[in-house]
């Protein structure tokens, strides 16, 4: 860890090769359907977690990079959020999918991520569609082969070069079966100069948000349903104490009387055991002990105002596209 100062904790690992000559670059846009995998393949190519993973649609709200540097070679894998057609109304769900749109700008390479198990669907193939007309080279990412037969993914092979694409990769994020295939791959997509980060640094979002998002990770595994989606998480202060452990106070917002007092649980058992998981989760990542308060507010409508977007470090709503 850095501990340079509370704002600008940055994650990162703890070797450190000599300086390469001829280090190169590529960014690499995670895209595909909610669910596909996309956070897990990040994770699963850094060989640690930075970006939070559920079983539930749209756990990823904004875009974060994972900083895969291997060899002289940094793969710059922007995590995005699911793409997915947003309801008009809901200004949330409308930032969510223009944040994977606007990740496309910044990138030399798109990797499209499919569930093996949905395969070739007539999203996926909208999608690509779309996608397609951002003229930057498409590898696609066959994700979840563990859970499929093998006769399966020849298919979804043969129906994606009839649609033109050459560059498939099976993998699973959970086995990690590909996985390394996968880096390799992409590492020879890096055409630009230079590192823009240093070897050390595994990505761009800060400790202080990973920490948030952690807490979101864990709301989202608790809560059934509907509930996950009417909570955000900000945190309030974030302190590293003279002893190196952090200090940590967030907020999850919630929308109604009524999911507060499910948040809490009964005798505040459920945000008891939240905060467990959380605490745990943010120590193995910052690698130290952590004190984690949490506190549960009632914010009527909180995802219907734009000014929360930048608070909850939510990328800012892009100008284009809709
Ligand atoms: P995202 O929305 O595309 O970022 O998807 P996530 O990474 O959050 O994963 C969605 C769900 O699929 C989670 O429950 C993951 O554990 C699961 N998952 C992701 N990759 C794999 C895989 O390769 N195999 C299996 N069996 N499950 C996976
Ligand atoms: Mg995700």
């Amino acid at each position: 860890m850095n501990h340079k100062n509370q704002q600008d904790l940055t994650v990162n690992k703890s070797n450190n090769k000599n300086n390469i000559l001829n280090k190169k670059h590529g960014i690499i846009a995670i895209v595909g359907m909610p669910n596909a995998g996309k956070s897990s393949l990040c994770n699963a190519m850094l060989q640690q977690k930075i970006s939070i993973v559920s079983p539930k649609v749209q756990t990823t709200r904004n875009s974060i990079k994972a900083i895969i540097t291997l060899e002289n070679y940094q793969i710059i894998a922007i995590d995005t959020p699911g793409i997915f057609i947003p309801r008009q109304d809901k200004i949330l769900e409308r930032v969510i999918v223009k944040t994977a749109w606007q990740a496309l700008r910044e990138a030399d390479h798109i990797a499209y991520v499919i569930d093996s198990e949905i395969g070739v669907n007539l999203e996926n193939q909208r999608i690509l569609g779309d996608l397609k007309k951002e003229n930057l080279p498409i590898t696609i990412i066959i994700n979840k082969i563990d859970k499929i037969k093998k006769s399966k993914i020849l298919t979804i092979i043969a129906d994606l070069a009839n649609l033109g694409f050459i560059d498939i990769i099976p993998v699973s994020a959970l086995t990690n079966e590909g996985v390394e295939k996968l880096t390799q791959f992409l590492k020879d997509k890096c055409l630009r100069d230079n590192w823009p980060y240093p070897e050390e640094e595994i990505t761009d979002a800060s400790m202080r948000f990973i920490a948030s998002e952690i807490t979101r990770e864990k709301l989202f595994l608790n809560l059934s349903q509907e509930l996950p989606y009417s909570i955000s998480v900000k945190t309030d202060s974030f302190e590293v104490l003279d002893n190196k452990q952090l200090k940590i106070k967030q907020t999850i917002l919630v929308l109604k009387e009524s999911q507060k007092s499910i948040v809490l649980g009964k005798n505040g058992q459920m945000i008891k055991k939240i905060g467990e998981q959380a605490r745990h989760d943010i120590a193995q990542i910052a690698n130290t002990k952590v004190h984690l308060f949490l506190f549960v507010k009632v914010e009527e409508n909180w995802m219907n105002k734009t000014e929360n977007f930048d608070k909850f470090e939510l990328n800012k709503l892009p100008q284009n596209k809709n």
